[in-house]
């Protein structure tokens, strides 16, 4: 999950409606999930960490910067109204959540084993309060074919694209194509999984931290060699943050 940094509010107070908040979390944070980091281009919902409705619901917080996220239709509808305790999750505005999960081949995310036991219940968490943790459901179109829909699928294609832009970058190792693959990851998303394929390659992986908003503002990367730095700095200093 892509640490990010969105900055103190851009309004004095709350804002009047929480839609008007979408343009600068944009522009500050990509048009991406902030939780399955899946790019966006329509329907991308300013997202409340603490629910604004139900027996959880935080109603002052309903137009508040601080509360906001940016999520994609399935993370939102998952994590729906559930009760969100900031002390028991990590989230990405505020702990180096690019430390906390391992994004596997085929498509599952695991828990970083360097996690300390109570960190890690932290990152089990937030996987499943916004469904990260859930299986491959396979979707087949008409001739059989399967149809990557599911979060799952997508990271495996992600990966395999990221995979074959390794294999380019060896075939071809020149500024150009270097250029043209952060392009591609721009595009395509999940940075977390570009991170991964290219881990090693120190010059890559400073491009991508650079290339994706509001991650190199996090301070959670080394400038230098793109070594992950925990905690998070949380240099806004949000509430119950830097637990990762
Ligand atoms: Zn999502």
């Amino acid at each position: 999950m892509r640490p990010i940094r969105k900055q103190l509010s851009p309004v004095p107070g709350d804002f009047d409606e929480y839609s008007d908040a979408k343009p600068d979390l944009i522009s500050r944070l990509g048009m991406y999930c902030s939780y399955c980091e899946r790019p966006v281009s329509t329907n991308l919902a300013v997202e409340h960490i603490e629910p604004k409705k139900g027996p959880h619901g935080q109603p002052h917080l309903t137009n508040r910067w601080e509360n906001f996220l940016l999520a994609c239709v399935n993370c939102n509808s998952t994590k729906g109204d559930k009760k969100v305790d900031l002390q028991n999750l990590l989230l990405p505005d505020r702990d180096n959540t690019s430390a906390a999960f391992v994004y596997r081949k085929d498509g599952n995310i695991d828990i970083h084993n360097a996690l300390t036991q109570q960190q890690a219940t932290l990152a089990e968490n937030t996987l499943k309060l916004v469904g990260l943790d859930k299986p491959k459901s396979v979707a087949l179109d008409a001739n059989g074919k399967e149809v990557a829909l599911d979060r799952v699928s997508q990271r495996m294609q992600a990966h395999l694209l990221a995979e074959r832009a390794k294999d380019n970058l060896t075939a071809c190792n020149l500024e150009p194509m270097r250029k043209q693959i952060v392009d591609t990851a721009f595009i395509t998303g999940y940075f977390s999984i570009w991170m991964a394929v290219f881990d090693g390659e120190i010059d890559m992986k400073l491009r991508f931290v650079n290339a994706f908003k509001g991650t190199k503002d996090s301070e959670c990367f080394n400038h230098v060699n793109a070594d992950l730095i925990m905690p998070a700095p949380n240099p806004d200093s949000w509430s119950n943050g830097s637990k990762v």
